[in-house]
């Protein structure tokens, strides 16, 4: 799933080819993925595209008066397109495109919005206002707002009984660190994710805000001016410990491990994070048995 350097990188991308640009048409393929009806995403056209801005893990395209709001879950992308075809695209089968935008002019360029999950987890939303849609509204503060400073991290922390991993890719907590970068930067931190939120001293919190802000920083980096297409695999080459079970460490050379849950699992270095312990995974305790 895309997270706050890709769709940062992504708001980047977008911005540079469509502040200004009216747009032609918008034509809905994948119904299920529309989740507003007013306006309708027809009003899009004829109008001027801009800004294009980021809330947490949202895209939102600001069209003259009106947002198209994205949300890409986990296997949505954005798709530039130098030239769309002419024909109408045909819905259903393993078609993965859910909206297609062109955009006036003689090349005939936009974007397709596509979902190649069978979890279909894209959401595109029309509205007048992004604090609209629900997801948006419900935003913690943003790692990358000026007024984010230590105290207001600690702040979000104290109290917080609830395991470090989850808060940290809580949205209504923190807006824009999902598994990925909550497994990165935990392993930056040097810090179990399993610890409790609150109980993290003075020194952790302040080591896990730097760990935080540096992992973000240099993801954006790593991803500024890369095309959309390019953006996933960026992400990946970056990691050093999320999704990379069983290969070294790149700061100790320990194996990385894994903890799997219903829908998700999270990695980490048990040298750099735990004490060299391993972390209780049920699902292999139950293999193991
Ligand atoms: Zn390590």
């Amino acid at each position: 799933m895309p997270e706050l350097p890709e769709v940062e990188a992504l708001t980047a991308f977008l911005s540079a080819r469509l502040t200004g640009r009216v747009i032609a048409e918008v034509r809905p393929v994948a119904i299920s993925a529309l989740k507003t009806y007013d306006p309708p995403v027809t009003a899009l056209a004829g109008r001027t595209v801009g800004p294009v801005v980021r809330h947490g893990k949202f895209l939102d395209i600001g069209v003259d008066g009106l947002h198209l709001v994205v949300h890409l879950a986990r296997a949505g992308w954005l798709r530039w397109r130098e030239h769309l075809p002419v024909e109408p695209p045909k819905p259903g089968g393993r078609n993965p495109l859910a909206l297609r935008v062109r955009l006036e002019g003689p090349d005939g360029d936009g974007f397709d919005l596509t979902e190649a999950g069978t979890k279909k987890g894209l959401a595109v939303y029309v509205v007048r206002d992004a604090g609209e849609v629900p997801g948006v509204a419900r935003l913690g503060p943003d790692p990358f707002d000026p007024d984010f400073g230590l105290e207001r991290f600690r702040a979000l922390l104290a109290g917080e009984r609830r395991r470090i991993k989850g808060v940290l890719r809580d949205q209504s907590v923190l807006a824009g660190v999902g598994n990925a970068y909550s497994d990165e930067v935990l392993h930056v931190a040097r810090m179990s994710p399993y610890k409790l939120a609150a109980d993290l001293s003075a020194e952790e919190t302040a080591r896990l805000f730097e760990a935080l802000g540096s992992t973000l920083r240099e993801a954006v980096e790593r991803s500024r001016g890369l095309a959309a297409g390019e953006l996933k695999a960026e992400k990946k080459l970056g990691m050093r410990v999320h999704g990379r079970t069983g290969q070294p460490c790149p700061v100790c050379g320990d194996t990385v491990r894994e903890v799997s849950f219903a829908d998700s699992s999270l990695q980490y270095c048990p040298t750099c994070q735990t004490g060299g312990k391993p972390l209780a995974d049920r699902r292999m305790s139950r293999l193991l048995k």
